[in-house]
């Protein structure tokens, strides 16, 4: 197959380990021969040292242009008024899909065989961040309010593109994940658009629902139950992070923000400063995040080879880095992951 380089894509080193990561998936990418044509932009602090904005016009414009992202962590500054910088470009681009892929890679961990895919509605719930102080008595913060919102096109939207997923990756079930006993009309909503779609879908994929509670506890009694679970925005952050701790934490946790016109991917994880710049960054969650991008384009042979690359390095257990309780560099473990390639 061709190994031209035909898709523009945009590159965000970001901060703190991102460049570094970034430098190393580059290099497996370009070893398959992965068909991107990056565009180097800037985000983070590295863009507000550069250019006085940590968003900048171009960087907004080349993903406009190029429709898709691979983006290193972000810092957002302290202070100063920022809004994150991440929820600033899932608005801006409209990324209505959070998807959150967890999968064992390390046997022998506490969690063998988890292989499960959270769907977070990205744009709306209590991420609207509509807050407000009320004063009582000589308290001017003497209550805090926050308003949330759901809509219903955007539960409907979510829960389709996590359907759609099941469907598309022969995947059995999409439990949906609430709260509609309390937040009756905020999750209900989503509830009842969600067995709304469902019910679309009868016969090809099975659908049931939980309470966000009730989730979390059996994701850590029984997470093998899951397969796919699609849920509103706040619940989706935490349960995603929970998912991440299954299966080995941050350095193994891949994202992708998916939008109509535009898709980001990237690591869960920040910019971890307490390592940055010593080489000592586990790449794979970025790279796993990049797989996602291969596969969006059309390309999951090379995914493929990629997962298995990495489950042949990460397994063998003779380069691991730090995170994995191992003592290899970024350079080493990413010099192992294109040896495994080939
Ligand atoms: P930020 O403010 O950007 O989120 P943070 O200080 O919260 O940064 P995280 O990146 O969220 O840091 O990381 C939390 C911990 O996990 C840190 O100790 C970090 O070193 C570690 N960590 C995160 N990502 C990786 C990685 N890819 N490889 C190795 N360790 C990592
Ligand atoms: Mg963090």
């Amino acid at each position: 197959m061709s190994t031209e380089k035909t898709i523009p894509a945009t590159l965000i080193p970001g901060d703190g380990i991102g460049p570094e990561i970034v430098q190393s998936v580059v290099e497996i990418l370009d070893t398959v021969g992965a068909p991107f044509k990056w565009e180097k932009a800037l985000g983070g602090v590295a863009a507000l040292d550069a250019t006085g904005s940590p968003l900048p016009k171009e960087t907004i414009e080349s993903i406009r242009r190029t429709g898709l992202a691979l983006k290193g962590p972000l810092t957002t500054p302290v202070g100063g008024g920022f809004k994150s910088i991440n929820v600033t470009l899932r608005q801006e681009f409209g990324l209505f899909a959070n998807v959150r892929p967890t999968k064992t890679i390390v046997p022998g961990g506490r969690f063998e065989n988890i292989n499960l895919v959270i769907f977070r509605e990205n744009l709306e719930g209590y991420y609207a961040a509509m807050e407000n102080y009320i004063p009582y008595g000589d308290d001017p913060h003497a209550i805090a309010t926050s308003a949330g919102y759901t809509t219903r096109r955007e539960c409907n939207r979510i829960v389709r593109y996590a359907f759609e997923y099941a469907v598309k990756n022969n995947r059995k079930r999409v439990t949906l994940v609430h709260k509609a006993n309390i937040l009756k009309l905020l999750t209900g909503l989503f509830l009842e658009e969600g067995r709304k779609v469902a019910k679309e879908y009868e016969g090809r994929v099975e659908v049931n629902e939980r309470i966000v509670d009730a989730c979390a506890m059996q994701l850590v009694t029984d997470p093998w139950q899951y397969d796919c679970i699609v849920t509103t925005n706040l619940f989706g952050d935490i349960l995603s992070d929970l998912t991440a701790g299954l299966v080995g934490g941050l350095g193994l946790a891949p994202g992708a923000n998916i939008g109509e016109k535009a898709a980001v991917f990237e690591a869960v994880h920040g910019s971890a400063p307490d390592i940055a710049g010593q080489n000592k960054a586990n790449p794979t969650s970025l790279l796993l995040a990049a797989n996602m991008m291969l596969a969006h384009v059309g390309r999951q042979d090379l995914a493929t080879r990629i997962d298995k690359a990495i489950e042949k390095v990460i397994t063998s257990g003779a380069v691991r880095t730090g995170d994995l309780g191992g003592k290899a560099t970024t350079t080493e473990l990413t010099a192992a992951l294109k040896q495994a390639l080939v």
